[in-house]
Parts: structure tokens; C-alpha cells; sequence
């Protein structure tokens, strides 16, 4: 058992069992005699590994056969770029809301290729809060609307589907995927990097209802098309092949532990323990409305900023680390994705009552 508890926003912990298992495999999987690196993607040890890794993510979100799952590269930041390219003809507009630092990213990567029309911001509230749907200046002929469905630096979290009637809905999930039930019938399109709840960094993950692959802008690059990707099952190149074989395991090790809906009803008890401990303290606060709390990412401040360093230092003593906030937003943040246990969360709350007792 290792010793610490890790509340990295990503990449971030994996389940021990799923690191033990990759090690155990790491010379020789299953009697092949190679490391899963060192396979040919083309042959059939490797294929057996990719096409397990589909079935079972398509299994855990009970992904409809009207839409592709796609393992692709580049990370969440570089479907910014392919939304539009796939998804938008020249020149027509697309809807975005705007909730923090990751949405505009994402804005600001769409504008490269047409107009945008931030359909709501909650830029002025300092990005606390979802604003209301009913604000939402939405535009029934954009190319699709897009929403970020947990804004990991913010914290903030959506836990309704906008109705966006028949304009697409677009989700970035990065940081929410497998955490939760999502209706994927419900969107257009999915997405997200693998490195905060699935697996390591270098994996992206698409889901893609089928009749919007021909929607690609003639002239794209076979690389950045998800109609190409979709051909060739996603192996239009070599594929990320260590990193699908990972996030296979991941999907194993959470189909064990009951599948989505154990993991969400576990990540609730989480989140309410924290949130229930800030708000019950007056040394740390969390500014967000508490209907759109994320339950992954939850950053907190201290009443006295100057005790930040030794909150920090105290922490990584009693094997608590990477609670450093995002450089925008300052103070604290714990991540606490699928692989961080409830005993771990404790330990942060025994800890924070603690440090609030001695120095407060
Ligand atoms: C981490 C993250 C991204 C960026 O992911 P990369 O893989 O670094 O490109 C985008 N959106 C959200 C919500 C994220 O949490």
C-alpha cells in the first residue's frame, strides 16, 4: 500500500490496483513475452487490448450504437480546435457558455475558425455560479452548442443537461467523465482528456453521434478529421498504446467496483464530507453556489492567505499532496476523482481541522 493520498487536478492518482496490475504486466503480458509498449498496433495481442478498452467504456456509459467512441491524441485542447473543424461549416456561427477558465479556452480556440456567440457567461461573477438557462441567448441555427460540463480550476459543475433542441450539444467532460451517469444520447458530442479520471496524459477520448462525422470541413487533414479517425477505428496512425491499454484497466478495475453508478453515489459522500467541513468551518471557504459544487475538483481558501505555505508543508508531512490551487485562482484545491478513496478524504478533513485548531 502506498502511504500517500494524492489531490493532483492531472494528471493525477490512479487506482493502486490498476498501477499493481500494469506492473505485474510490465515484461510480459499475458505470456506474449513483451511489454504492452513494445506490441505492434496492427497485431493481435494489441488489437484485443484496444477493442476491450471500447467495449468496456461502452459498457460503463452505456453508450448508444448511434454513437462512435474515438481514442485520439492531442488532449482536450486539441478537440478545441477539431469541434469547429468537424462540426461547423465556413463561416457559421457556434454557441458557447462561458464558466470559467476552461470554456474560454475553448472560445478562444473556436474564434480561430469562425464566429462565436457566448450564449451566457458567468465571467462577471468571477465564474461562481452556472447562469440560468433560461438567460441563455442560444442560437437555433449555430453549428452546435458547447458546454464545459466541470470546470477543473473553478470548480464548478453542471449536474442538468441544457436542452439545446436540434442544435448538437457539445461537452468537454475532462474532468467528469466516468464519475457520473451521462445520458450520451442526450449529446452530440463528448469529450475529454484521459489524465484526470481515466488514465495517463496522452490519451483523448471522443464520442460522437454518427451523423455528424460528415459535417467535416472538405480539406481537413486526415488527422484532425473525426470522420477519418471513425474509419479506421482509431487507428488511422499508431494509437496511443500504452496509455489505451491503461485506461482499459481503469475501466476493468471501475466495472469491479460496480460500474458508474456505485462510483457516483461514493464521489457524493465524498464531496458532501468536504463541502460539510468547509462549511462548517469559518477558516475555510469555497465560493460557489452550492446547486453547481463540483464534485471532482473543490478549491477552497484559508481565512489568512499568509498561511498557505505551512497549510501546504503540514499537508505533505501527513502524506496529503499536490493541494496547491491553480496559480489563477490561489489557495487550495483537492481533486477527488474516482481513484481517491473516502479514507483519503478523511484524512484532508482530520488534517484541515487540525491545522484550523493550531494556527486559526
Ligand atoms: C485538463 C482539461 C483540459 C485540457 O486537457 P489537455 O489534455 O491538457 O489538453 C480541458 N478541459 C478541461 C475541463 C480540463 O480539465
Amino acid at each position: 500500500m502506498r502511504k500517500i493520498f494524492n489531490f493532483s487536478a492531472g494528471p493525477a492518482a490512479l487506482p493502486e490496483p490498476v498501477l499493481t496490475k500494469a506492473a505485474k504486466q510490465m515484461l510480459d503480458w499475458q505470456g506474449s513475452g513483451q511489454s504492452v509498449m513494445e506490441m505492434s498496433h496492427r497485431g493481435e495481442h494489441y488489437m484485443s487490448i484496444h477493442a476491450d478498452a471500447q467495449q468496456r467504456l461502452r459498457r460503463l456509459m452505456n453508450i448508444p450504437d448511434s454513437h462512435k467512441v474515438l481514442f485520439l491524441q492531442g488532449g482536450a485542447t486539441q478537440q478545441f480546435a477539431m469541434l469547429p473543424m468537424n462540426l461547423a461549416s465556413t463561416g457559421q456561427s457556434v454557441d458557447y457558455v462561458n464558466t470559467g477558465q476552461w470554456s474560454k479556452k475553448a472560445i478562444a480556440a473556436a474564434r480561430d475558425f469562425g464566429p462565436v456567440n457566448v450564449a451566457a457567461t458567468s465571467e462577471s461573477d468571477n465564474f461562481t455560479n452556472i447562469p440560468p438557462v433560461e438567460s441563455w441567448s442560444l442560437d437555433p441555427d449555430a453549428a452546435y452548442a458547447h458546454i464545459c460540463v466541470n470546470e477543473t480550476i473553478g470548480g464548478v459543475e453542471y449536474f442538468f443537461t441544457p436542452e439545446t433542441n436540434n442544435v448538437p450539444l457539445v461537452a468537454d467532460i475532462s474532468s467528469t467523465f466516468l464519475s457520473r451517469q451521462v445520458d450520451v444520447s442526450r449529446y452530440g458530442l463528448i469529450y475529454g482528456g484521459a489524465q484526470k479520471n481515466i488514465g495517463p496524459a496522452g490519451l483523448a477520448i471522443v464520442i460522437i453521434r454518427e451523423d455528424l462525422l460528415d459535417r467535416v470541413r472538405p480539406g481537413t487533414t486526415s488527422m484532425l478529421s473525426y470522420k477519418a479517425h471513425a474509419d479506421a477505428d482509431s487507428m488511422l496512425n499508431t494509437p496511443p498504446t500504452f496509455a489505451i491499454y491503461m485506461a482499459g484497466l481503469v475501466f476493468e478495475w471501475l466495472e469491479g467496483q460496480g460500474g458508474v453508478q456505485a462510483i457516483e453515489a461514493l464521489n457524493k459522500e465524498k464531496a458532501a464530507l468536504l463541502y460539510q467541513a468547509i462549511d462548517n468551518s469559518s477558516f475555510y471557504s469555497n465560493p460557489v453556489d452550492p446547486d453547481c459544487r463540483s464534485r471532482m475538483n473543490i478549491p477552497f481558501t484559508l481565512a489568512d492567505d499568509s498561511l498557505d505555505k505551512a497549510f501546504l508543508a503540514g499537508a505533505e508531512s501527513n502524506h496529503l499532496i499536490q493541494l496547491k490551487g491553480h496559480r489563477s485562482v490561489g489557495g487550495m484545491r483537492a481533486s477527488i476523482y474516482n481513484a481517491m478513496p473516502l479514507a483519503g478524504v478523511q484524512a484532508l478533513i482530520d488534517y484541515m481541522l487540525d491545522f484550523e485548531k493550531t494556527k486559526a
